[in-house]
């Protein structure tokens, strides 16, 4: 269908942090996967973890026990503020989980009224009606009408108009802690804390949609912990099994308990082979000293392409993000789709967002030379462009 607008590379397998076109050549993989094969392609603990669990069992359903899943989830409980999981197949699915949750939570506790879900500008929560309502991205809802009620949106950043918005019916505050697609805006840590205190202020839910921001992508487990707060739920994909499809959401007690037998539910969500290769991902993140690497990685990207953005101002505005998932603002005349296509050209790949921003999302394993090559072809694309 004619639904994706697909660079004419195609590839045959891929190394680390590296894919091998069909015709041989190898491109640097700055966009893994748009943040989701973190660990890098073909990394040998998860092909083992999950070529062993396939000879063995793929699939049972949420109709029995899967002790995978089971001992998934406590190593996430141990890791996290979440209390209990649950598991499904994609970020949409996730954020859509969370939601229903927080509706559920006010229904179970007498005040049904409380609905409505307040968003933040800019956001992008997935591709199903609830996502899409929640994000209310004009571009995406385009043609889907009619849109789905409950959702309120406040600017990007400001703490007093999302004070403003809360009323008798709000049932939760959704945000991403740093906003991928939306151009790798990061909310700060002054904004969370003031959120939490709004939310427990007003009895309201604190969802965060840690989507592209979980597992290891910005130094840490998750993105909240840079922040010093907790949310009460918590929805994240991507990145989780290294590019096997699956989706996670957190809660504490309180929020999970609303969630009773049959009111929801997946076929697939956290099928043993899902959970192999999940539970093979964790190990490697949980390594000591893995993820303050990927924090030291992401710092030398970080000076790296501000370097290039003082070098080359015509090109490149600023440099945004945490971690490594990093932005390149680039200037009115440089669309970042012709950036990322002249990228392309020289060996490497990247992914847009929105606000004219270049998005870097290397695999969490790339090193000093991966860096350095990295920065010495963006330097190339932004000679060629001045
Ligand atoms: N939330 C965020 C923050 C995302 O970045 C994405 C995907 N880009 C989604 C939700 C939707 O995830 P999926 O495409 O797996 O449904």
């Amino acid at each position: 269908m004619p639904n994706y607008v697909r660079a004419p590379i195609a590839f045959e397998r891929g190394e680390g942090a590296y894919l091998i076109g069909m015709d041989g050549r190898r491109y640097l993989d700055f966009a893994a996967g748009i943040a989701v094969t973190s660990l890098g392609h073909a990394h040998p603990h998860l092909v083992a973890s999950l070529t062993s669990q396939a000879e063995r069992l793929w699939h049972v359903s949420n109709l029995f026990e899967i002790p995978e899943q089971a001992r998934y989830a406590e190593r996430l409980v141990l890791a996290t503020f979440a209390d209990s999981a649950m598991f499904c197949n994609s970020g949409s699915e996730a954020v859509e989980a969370a939601m229903k949750m927080a509706r559920r939570y006010h229904f179970v506790n007498g005040q049904p009224e409380r609905n409505r879900i307040i968003t933040v500008e800019g956001a992008f929560h997935g591709r199903t009606f609830g996502a899409l309502a929640a994000a209310n991205n004009p571009k995406y809802l385009e043609g889907y009408y009619p849109h789905l009620e409950g959702f309120d949106q406040v600017s990007f950043g400001n703490l007093n108009e999302l004070r403003g918005a809360i009323g008798p019916t709000t049932a939760a505050i959704l945000v991403e802690p740093l906003q991928g697609e939306g151009g790798v805006r990061a909310l700060d840590g002054e904004y969370l804390r003031g959120l939490r205190d709004a939310a427990d202020k007003f009895g309201l839910l604190i969802i965060l949609d840690e989507v592209q921001t979980g597992f290891g992508r910005t130094g840490k487990l998750f993105a909240y912990e840079w922040a010093g707060f907790v949310p009460d739920i918590l929805a994240a994909a991507k990145g989780i099994a290294g590019g096997f499809p699956c989706g996670v959401l957190l809660a504490v007690e309180k929020t999970a308990a609303a969630f009773t037998p049959s009111s929801h539910g997946s076929t697939f969500g956290g099928n043993p082979l899902a959970m192999a290769v999940a539970n093979a991902v964790l190990d490697v993140l949980l390594t000591d000293g893995f993820l303050s690497e990927v924090t030291q990685t992401g710092q030398c990207l970080r000076s790296e392409l501000e370097i290039l953005a003082g070098r080359y101002p015509d090109v490149i505005l600023e440099v945004r993000g945490q971690g490594l998932l990093l932005g390149l603002k680039l200037t009115q005349t440089v669309p970042n789709t012709q950036f990322i296509q002249q990228a392309q050209f020289m060996g490497l790949l990247m992914a847009p967002a929105a606000d004219n921003v270049v998005r870097i999302l290397p695999p969490l394993i790339i090193g000093a030379a991966e860096v350095e090559e990295g920065v010495s072809i963006l330097e190339r694309v932004c000679q060629g462009r001045v």
